[in-house]
């Protein structure tokens, strides 16, 4: 049996981790005709199986369990969640079993996500529409523990104070990688987890710019100013007197639907093409999409230093090659 060795799980070495993904200068036409001067920050390359934010978001929450004394972690999402897909890799690399609660009736065919999460030892409990919107219901969850053992409970997508945590390292790690020459990073919001700790964890002076790519984003602002508070009220935290994030919405392209729009499945063969970065259909495109739209409208001034966080994801590509091939 394979021994799990535990990272220690602290701050330093998450940011330890965080040090070691590149942030290259990107050759984009698009964008070098308007001045800006564009970086990305390669998280999809942090690991092969654990990549992206969902690994950062996953630290403290893996730690927590750890601490709990716990050996199982469950959590919530679809049949292409990078989150799940994460936390089944997670498991096996550190010694966690995992139960995925998915949303849905178990199909003839697993989503490839789906598989590899089974393939790496994740039990999937396929819960009803009505089921999975109830959520952490307690009921529910006393059911599961009965059935599959008791388990730390991580909320969909990472969704948790936890979770924002573990983006405070890409921040830190960022200002120190490039000594302070850059004015904004842009990333993509599902939840927003991400944005309220990534804005967190820069210096003051420094602006976290959000994609959403839901399409229906009501409480998303309200969620991430909730989040960003929290971590501003964590010991250590940087005293940002203004919020240093946006969120910038409009560049869903039919959120998390199945079918792109046409410009947009266009727009990915295209920017694949001239720029050779690979990426994947519900988040990054669409930040990359946001980003050139967003250059032209002149919402940066000619000069800006922009870092773009390519946030992983990439193993979601697998369920939509129609657009690429
Ligand atoms: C989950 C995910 C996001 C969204 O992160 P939030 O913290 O929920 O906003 C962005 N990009 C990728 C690739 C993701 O998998």
């Amino acid at each position: 049996m394979n021994v799990a060795v535990l990272p220690p799980f602290t701050e330093e070495e998450l940011v330890r981790r965080a040090m070691t993904v590149a942030v290259d200068a990107l050759a984009w036409p698009r964008l070098q005709r308007l001045g800006i001067d564009l970086r990305v920050r390669r998280d999809d390359q942090l690991d092969r199986e654990l990549s992206g934010n969902k690994f950062y978001k996953l630290f403290f929450n893996l730690a927590a369990a750890h601490e709990a004394g716990m050996r199982q972690i469950a959590s919530f999402g679809g049949a292409y969640s990078n989150h799940l897909h994460a936390l089944a890799a997670a498991g096996r690399r550190y010694g966690f079993s995992t139960l995925g609660l998915v949303r849905g009736e178990r199909p003839a065919q697993l989503s490839p996500t789906l598989a590899d999460a089974e393939a790496w030892g994740m039990r999937l409990v396929f819960l009803s529409r009505s089921q999975y919107r109830q959520g952490a219901d307690e009921a529910l969850m006393c059911q599961l523990r009965e059935v599959y053992g008791d388990f730390y409970l991580v909320p969909e997508g990472g969704a948790n104070l936890a979770g924002a945590r573990g983006l405070l390292a890409v921040g830190r790690a960022l200002e120190q990688q490039l000594q302070g020459e850059y004015d904004q990073v842009c990333l993509p919001c599902g939840t927003g987890t991400s944005l309220a700790g990534l804005a967190a964890g820069l210096p003051p002076g420094k602006l976290a710019v959000g994609i959403s790519v839901l399409k229906g984003e009501g409480g998303l602002c309200a969620d991430v100013a909730a989040r960003y508070r929290e971590l501003q009220s964590l010991p250590g935290a940087a005293g940002h007197e203004a919020a240093n994030w946006r969120l910038i919405s409009g560049y869903h392209g039919g959120g998390y639907a199945r079918r792109l729009p046409p410009a947009l499945g266009r727009f990915w063969r295209e920017f694949e093409a001239e720029t050779g970065l690979l990426v994947d259909p519900v988040y990054t495109l669409k930040l990359f999409w946001a980003v050139a739209q967003l250059a032209e409208q002149g919402y940066w001034r000619r000069g800006t230093r922009l870092v773009v966080v390519h946030t992983g994801g990439l193993q979601g590509r697998r369920g939509f090659t129609e657009f690429i091939s």
